[in-house]
């Protein structure tokens, strides 16, 4: 896997499921755990809601 943004390679983040670009920071999460940051976003917002 490479950086969208300058093509270097990505380094794995130990303990989480990420990337980073060691070249320019850009952060890269799997496709699982982008729905569980968007399920956590989604149960903030009902609990603001209630
Ligand atoms: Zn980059």
């Amino acid at each position: 896997m490479k950086c969208a943004i300058c093509r270097r390679k990505l380094v794995v983040i130990e303990d989480v499921p990420a990337n980073v670009c060691e070249n320019c920071g850009e952060k890269y999460f799997s496709a699982k755990v982008s729905k569980e940051i968007d399920k956590l976003l989604e149960s903030d917002v009902k609990v603001k809601e209630n």
